[in-house]
């Protein structure tokens, strides 16, 4: 017997409950198609959004840094591993959200995390949509600030809980994705903004799902209501749309200096390597240079989105290129996965607790590297799956 012998049953539990988690494997790069498990697919499961991640401009200047500049940074940031590109990605990054400063974290995951953790003490207060991040969660209860969670997209009652907990001298956040990361849904930015400012919260967005997709050249959610100055902390990932790894945060100078003196990922563990900073900036410049991706993306997305509604598939909210193909019941959602990728296409099954029990989904994300006969062939192979399935 040892002592974790306790989690065995815990995986039987899952494994039962249809709720255990298998990874397939990806064999080679990823692109709009690619080798999982041994089988040619068209990959309906990433997040490359541009197709940048494995953009041969992208290849060279990650390799090209690493020879020059080493695997490695050796340290965290405030001791001995910031290098002068890390701090020419920021301003890049700043310039690309129209913010004053920038800065990079490890991963978007802990650029939310880090940052909630950072500026909320016990006594604040964070109202936050239902179906956030799971990183924004466990930022809010590092922060061990009283947690309010409105319904999705709710800003009424967002603006009823601001008031409900507002104390003199009690911070308060209203934080809320841009894009909704399992629906593809976009936050009701403009009302939130305004409740924000009625009760002088913070507003912040985690806008992992819309930079490099939303707004002018890609800017993100802000930029696509026009809310520049609006909207005290914006968070983007490095790992979707730009195609390599890492997160960050724009906003005002102190917030930036704080975060530097106070984000604890940041402060604790170690900078991205050379390859990944170098890969990153040939992305903001593709991303510049090549507009007409983004034109791609948008393209393939409604034509897509529209061929799965043809079909009679429930698409639920979805307005991006994120779109779910609901089956509410797990076990389905599961076989439908199952079949697409016998059939030649990866989309995969995403079941409790990612989203609500009942509200089981195939997550659909189209890419501007998408051709239209990869399309022509996942709605075929869908046509096909979802009649035997009784879906459609
Ligand atoms: N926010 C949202 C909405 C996300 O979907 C993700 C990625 N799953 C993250 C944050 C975290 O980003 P990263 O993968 O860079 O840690």
């Amino acid at each position: 017997m040892g002592a974790l012998d306790y989690l065995k049953d815990r995986l039987k539990e899952l494994e039962e409950q249809g709720l255990f988690i298998r990874e397939r494997t990806l064999e080679g790069p990823t692109g709009a198609r690619a080798r999982f498990d041994g089988r040619e697919v068209v990959n309906l499961a990433s997040n490359n959004y541009l197709g940048l991640a494995s953009h041969p401009r992208m290849n060279e200047a990650a390799a090209r840094a690493a020879v020059e500049f080493g695997a490695g940074t050796g340290a965290v940031r405030t001791i001995a591993g910031t290098m002068s590109m890390h701090r020419e990605l920021e301003r890049r990054f700043a310039e690309f959200k129209h913010a004053e400063e920038a800065l990079m974290f490890q991963s978007g995951f802990t650029a939310n995390a880090g940052t909630v953790a950072a500026i909320l003490d016990r006594e604040d207060v964070i109202v936050s949509d239902q179906l956030n991040h799971a990183s924004i969660i466990d930022g809010a209860r590092l922060s061990r600030a009283e947690i309010k969670v409105f319904p999705h997209k709710d800003p009424e009652a967002a603006d009823s809980l601001l008031a409900e907990t507002a104390r003199p001298g009690r911070r308060q956040l209203l934080i809320t994705d841009g894009v909704f990361s399992m629906d593809g849904d976009i936050a009701p930015l403009p009302a939130l903004v305004e409740v924000a400012e009625k009760h002088g919260a913070i507003m912040m967005i985690d806008d992992a799902h819309a930079s490099g997709v939303l707004g002018r050249g890609g800017a993100g959610t802000v930029d696509h209501f026009g809310l520049h100055g609006r909207v005290d902390v914006q968070v983007g990932t490095l790992s979707k749309a730009i195609g390599v790894l890492g997160g960050f945060i724009a906003g005002p100078r102190h917030l930036i200096e704080w975060l530097r003196n106070r984000g604890r990922p940041y402060l604790f563990s170690t900078s991205a390597p050379p390859a990944v900073v170098a890969a990153c900036m040939a992305a903001l410049d593709i991303i510049r240079d090549e507009p007409e991706r983004l034109e791609r993306l948008w393209g393939n997305t409604r034509s897509f989105k529209a061929g799965l509604q043809d079909l009679g598939f429930d698409t639920g909210m979805s307005e991006t290129p994120i779109t779910p193909v609901i089956t509410r019941d797990e076990e389905k959602a599961q076989e439908l996965a199952r079949q697409l990728f016998e059939d030649g296409v990866f989309t995969p099954a995403i079941v409790y607790p990612t989203v609500a029990r009942g509200q089981a989904r195939v997550r659909t994300i189209v890419t501007a590297e998408h051709s239209e006969e990869d399309l022509k062939e996942a709605l075929e192979a869908f046509e096909r799956v979802g009649r035997k399935l009784g879906l459609v």
